[in-house]
C-alpha cells in the first residue's frame, strides 16, 4: 500500500496501527504524517511509516534535453526545457544553447529557429545556467517548422535538409539523428 500524504495529515488511530517511523500521535489519539511523502502500511505487523520523498532532481551535465527555441542573444540561443532524460518535467527551466564549434561561420540562423524542437546535452552548469550543446550528431533539431507556412516540414534525405511539402522550399538546419522520431 502506497499513498502519498503531507505533514499532519490524519493517517490512522493509535488503536490500528503501531507508529514507526515518520509519523506522531496527536492528542485525539490521531497518528499524523511528519513529511511529504508515502505511507507504507504493513497489515501482519501492524506497523504504520511515512517516508519522506525525495527532492526533485535536479539538471545534471551529460543529461539530455528536450525543448523549444524561445528567444536569442547574439551566438546563443535559449531554450525551454520541458523533458529531461525522458522525463516530463513539472516545471520550466531554461538552457544556454551554444553554437556547435566545428561550424565556422556561427551562422545560428542556418541551425534552428525561433519555435524548433531541440534534443540537447547538458554540457555545464556555470554560473547557474544550464549550458546545452548540440554538437554530436544524436543532438540537434528534432522538429521544425515552414518560415512561411508554418507547417511542420520533413527531413529530406538526399539534401539532408528540411523540407516544406506545401511551399515545396528546403530549409537548412542542423539536425538530429532523432529527427521526426522523439515527438
Ligand atoms: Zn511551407
Amino acid at each position: 500500500m502506497k499513498k502519498i500524504v503531507i505533514p499532519g495529515d490524519k493517517l490512522a488511530t493509535i488503536e490500528e496501527y503501531i507508529i514507526k517511523e515518520g509519523a506522531y500521535e496527536d492528542k485525539q489519539g490521531f497518528i499524523r504524517s511528519l513529511y511529504l511523502g508515502s505511507i507504507l502500511i504493513d497489515p501482519i505487523e501492524k506497523n504504520l511509516a511515512v517516508r519522506p520523498l525525495k527532492k526533485l532532481k535536479l539538471i545534471d551535465i551529460g543529461d539530455t534535453t528536450i525543448g523549444r527555441i524561445s528567444n536569442f542573444s547574439g551566438i546563443y540561443a535559449y531554450v525551454d526545457i520541458f523533458v529531461v532524460n525522458n522525463n516530463v518535467m513539472d516545471r520550466k527551466f531554461t538552457g544556454t544553447l551554444h553554437p556547435p564549434r566545428y561550424r565556422n561561420n556561427r551562422d545560428i540562423s542556418r541551425m534552428y529557429k525561433f519555435g524548433d524542437y531541440i534534443y540537447a546535452e547538458v554540457i555545464s552548469k556555470a554560473n547557474r545556467t544550464i549550458h546545452l550543446s548540440i554538437e554530436k550528431k544524436e543532438f540537434g533539431v528534432i522538429l521544425a517548422f515552414c518560415s512561411l507556412c508554418g507547417r511542420a516540414l520533413v527531413r529530406d534525405k538526399k539534401s539532408k535538409k528540411v523540407k516544406c511539402k506545401v511551399c515545396n522550399r528546403y530549409e537548412d538546419r542542423k539536425l538530429s539523428t532523432k529527427y521526426g522520431k522523439l515527438l
